[in-house]
């Protein structure tokens, strides 16, 4: 499995820094956002290091599949009845800050920091 020892996320995958996970298994980590925008913020990533969405192949669908049906499990998981928000930042223009592709996952009772 491909790993970035430069990565931040690779390296919460690794274990070598903490975080507050939620789920995991042998493709996918989840855990809490370290500055949610909302009441609950999870990103779900995979375990292999993809920079971004635009690296995707037709390979990757599998994967980013299951990353979508996580999603509302985690939601459920987490009390978030009342629906979520997902969003996948891709590149500068995009706003992607973490270099290692994520999808984030927000919901909870609104006003939310961001949207
Ligand atoms: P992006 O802008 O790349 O889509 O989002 C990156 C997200 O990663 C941001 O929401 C930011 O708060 C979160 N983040 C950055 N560093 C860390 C960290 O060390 N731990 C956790 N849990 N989240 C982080
Ligand atoms: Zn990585």
């Amino acid at each position: 499995m491909s790993h970035d020892p430069n990565c931040l996320f690779c390296k919460i995958v690794a274990g070598q820094l903490p975080s507050r996970k939620v789920y995991e298994d042998e493709s996918l980590l989840a855990f809490h956002d370290i500055h949610p925008w909302a009441p609950v913020h999870v990103l779900i990533v995979p375990k292999q290091h993809i920079a971004m969405m635009s690296d995707l192949g037709p390979e990757h669908a599998p994967l980013l599949g299951a990353m979508a049906v996580l999603a509302p499990k985690l939601m459920r998981e987490l009390g978030v009845t009342n629906g979520f928000r997902t969003v996948i930042n891709t590149g500068p223009d995009g706003g992607q800050e973490v270099y290692h592709l994520h999808m984030h996952v927000m919901g909870g009772p609104r006003p939310w920091l961001k949207g």
